[in-house]
């Protein structure tokens, strides 16, 4: 079967709804066609190892309504190959799909534990949520693996649900390598005395389903049980389509400030693209949902005629327990690290600084500082730890 469009999106996700969306407000009458590889309509990512799991929100209230926008949504269908001569894109089903610009907001797949089954959840989309869902019953031995943001976040939604969690992951501790040491050491304690165990230092080398349980073995010898295991091992760019489609990829999809790749006709935005961003002086390939809304709404923009640049330095957000934050910009430990505590480790600010300048700012429990923090990476400095105190809060 063959598909006609002025805009096709290649991708189902949040980076796909808001480039559908600013597309169909730029331009009423254009033909939008949206080819997804999941089952389910674009929906919000965030909740699934959040929101979800604390109000018992029906899994409904997370689709992003893309429909509405009037774009053909071809779902279950994963785009194989791209023609850029021919403005072609076929799917898995041999459908073929004629466009005028593409989008590709493939995303990001989440990297794998070395054994699968039913009760090893490699935690990304929906349907992992659904099938976490059967397992996470009161009482329920559930291993989580790593301790970056999803594996922290998963960890205390599940104890919050009553499971018994045991998080395995081979850093120091929660965060180790973005949060301040005394940061994560408080995490630790925070979620040791919430039910949860934690331990530190050990890979997950191997797996074997026995049943209705998983016997996982770590690298320090020993096998241990539990009823499920979910993996938040971080991701990887979806990009084999433009490497296959010759177009310039590294760490992602290069695209130029419009979000246009090496191929005029072919935009990229969200997980999947790397950008060049101005505050921060380099290029980035941030798996945040602020990047994904605001790079899928600009890359829209642009494809039906807008010729601005994309200049935002995306934040990113998370939820711990009820601990929260926003960061903006780099979070990484071997960065000059400033720490700025009113309540320590309940609120508080930590200013990352590399050659004078501020290139990232985690608001701990600290809110409405977004855009604050943006100037300060923007601002020239130079900074020190001791002018640097105090930037912020800021009042707003
Ligand atoms: C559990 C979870 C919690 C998160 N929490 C936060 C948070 O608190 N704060 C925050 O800022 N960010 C968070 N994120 C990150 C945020 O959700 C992502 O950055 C965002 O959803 C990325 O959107 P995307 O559309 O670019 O990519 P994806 O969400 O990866 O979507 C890409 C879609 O394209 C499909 N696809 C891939 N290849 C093809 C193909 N060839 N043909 C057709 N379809 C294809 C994929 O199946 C997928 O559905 C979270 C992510 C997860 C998984």
């Amino acid at each position: 079967m063959e598909h006609e469009y002025d805009y096709l999106i290649v991708g189902g996700g949040m980076t796909a709804d808001a480039a559908a969306k600013a597309m169909r407000e730029a331009d009423a009458a254009a033909r939008i066609g949206l080819v997804g590889a999941e089952l389910h309509a674009p929906y919000e990512r965030p909740p699934l190892s959040k929101a979800l799991w604390k109000d018992d929100k029906p899994v409904e209230s997370i689709d992003l309504g893309t429909a509405k926008t009037g774009a053909v949504l071809h779902l279950g269908r994963r785009i194989v190959a791209l023609d850029r001569v021919a403005h072609t894109a076929t799917d898995d089903h041999g459908d073929v799909y004629r466009y005028r610009k593409l989008l590709l907001a493939t995303g990001a797949a989440p990297r794998r534990l070395p054994f699968d089954g039913e009760r090893v959840i490699d935690f990304r989309t929906l349907d992992d949520y659904l099938a976490l869902r059967r397992y996470a019953k009161p009482g329920a031995q559930i291993a989580v693996v790593g301790a970056g943001f999803i594996g922290s976040e998963i960890a205390a939604s599940l104890a919050g649900k009553g499971c018994t969690v045991t998080m395995l992951f081979p850093g120091d501790g929660i965060g180790a390598g973005r949060y301040p040491r005394g940061l994560s050491n408080f995490l630790g304690g925070y979620y040791r005395e919430r039910g949860v165990t934690l331990r530190a230092g050990v890979r997950v080398i191997d797996g074997r389903n026995t049943g209705d349980r998983v016997d996982v073995t770590l690298s320090d010898g020993t096998t241990v049980q539990f009823d499920a295991v979910v993996a938040g091992l971080g991701v990887t760019p979806n990009v084999d389509l433009a490497v296959a489609a010759g177009l310039a990829v590294d760490n992602g999809i290069v695209v130029d400030a419009q979000l246009r790749s090496s191929d005029p006709d072919i935009f990229s935005a969200g997980d999947v693209a790397s950008f060049p961003c101005a505050p921060l002086g380099m290029r980035l390939r941030v798996e945040h949902e602020n990047a994904a809304i605001g790079m899928g709404h600009h890359a829209g923009r642009v494809m039906a005629g807008a010729d601005d640049a994309y200049t935002t330095l995306p934040f990113f957000y998370s939820d711990l327990f009820d601990l929260g934050y926003e960061a903006v910009g780099l979070l990484d430990d071997r960065l000059e690290v400033v720490e700025q505590w009113t309540q320590p480790y309940r609120e508080g600010v930590v200013y990352y600084l590399d050659g004078g300048r501020v290139r990232g700012v985690l608001l701990w429990n600290t809110w409405g500082q977004v855009e604050p923090a943006r100037d300060l990476i923007a601002a020239p400095g130079p900074f020190d730890a001791d002018n640097v105190r105090g930037k912020l809060p800021r009042p707003v």
